[in-house]
């Protein structure tokens, strides 16, 4: 298996007090999702380097993440904005194996998953279709 990747996190980094506000939010999102985070400064990013994008605010808020964003999902990459965020509780028990820990929805090739760890999410990745889902 590969070494888990970062997330990028894009938002609104215009100003100084905009990039703390963003900043903050992917120390949030870190917590929540149990994944190293990246705070994207500029369009210039690569989405491919990363596991995925969240998205501080929505698409619209910036032009980076109507940028970055698109760029995600024509990788097939997850790509979920901050309110997907903190639509599920952190402290959930994984779907795929039972056990607690860092658990949170899922991006695979046939939606999101149920609330999972990371890694049995990389499992269900290569498998096949047959992991629990829930709509888009
Ligand atoms: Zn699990």
């Amino acid at each position: 298996m590969l070494a888990q990747r970062a997330v990028l996190v894009v938002g609104n980094t215009a100003t100084p007090a905009d990039l703390a506000d963003v900043t903050a939010f992917a120390f949030d999102v870190a917590e929540r999702l149990g994944l190293a985070v990246h705070v994207a400064t500029d369009m210039a990013e690569d989405v491919t380097q990363y596991e995925g994008v969240v998205l501080a605010d929505t698409w619209l808020d910036s032009v980076a993440s109507a940028v970055l964003g698109s760029e995600a999902m024509a990788s097939d990459m997850f790509c979920i904005e901050a309110a997907d965020v903190y639509a599920f509780p952190s402290d959930a028990a994984c779907t795929w194996c039972g056990d607690a820990g860092r658990v949170a929805p899922r991006r695979t090739r046939d939606g999101w998953t149920a609330p999972m760890h990371f890694t049995c999410a990389s499992m269900i990745r290569k498998a096949s279709a047959t992991a629990p889902t829930v709509a888009a």
